[in-house]
């Protein structure tokens, strides 16, 4: 008689299905993520502090710098954006747009309104910002004592602000 050995070649024996992994590293990685995350918040988040925490401190006007002057800023496409003042143009900050931005003040026509200008700043001799350059939408740039004039009827338009730029003057009341 034969001795027929079972051999388990019909059916492999099939593995367990109630396997617990160990998931360490992915676990690792999601703390590393989080951490990651906390960190980026704060990072975002420590500047704004600071600048409240510096505006509502009684800080003199010469200890100001120019990064604390929030101005609006439009690209050439027509983006419009908040970000601290600078010398010269800034990139765009919307998605896929490559255009470059420049901040934006309003003047005014007596008779014919508001319009809106592009203007570059510099910083005069005690670091504050001052128009330099200036330019209607559209038009090509001018030095800011040639000014900018009304499309309409060319009289001299008038600087009238921008509401940011004179938040942070009425905070920095500077003799002159
Ligand atoms: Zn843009
Ligand atoms: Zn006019």
């Amino acid at each position: 008689m034969p001795a027929v050995s079972k051999q388990p070649g019909g059916a492999p024996p099939r593995p367990k299905k109630h396997t617990v992994r160990i998931v360490k590293p992915r676990l690792g990685s999601r703390v590393a993520l989080i951490s990651l995350g906390v960190a980026a918040g704060a990072a975002i988040l420590f500047p704004i502090g600071w600048r409240v925490w510096r505006g509502e401190e009684d800080v003199s006007p010469s200890q100001r710098t120019w990064s604390e002057w929030q101005t609006r800023w439009r690209c050439e496409d027509g983006h419009y954006f908040y970000a601290p003042g600078q010398t010269g143009a800034r990139m765009c900050i919307h998605i896929d747009c490559d255009q470059p931005a420049f901040p934006v003040a309003r003047y005014s026509c007596p008779q014919h309104g508001p319009f809106e200008v592009n203007v570059l700043f510099d910083l005069d001799e005690n670091d504050h910002p001052k128009i330099t350059r200036l330019r209607l939408i559209g038009d090509s740039w001018v030095s800011a004592s040639e000014g900018v004039h009304c499309p309409r009827c060319g009289r001299r338009l008038e600087y009238t602000g921008d509401p940011l730029l004179s938040t942070a003057r009425s905070r920095n009341p500077s003799g002159g």
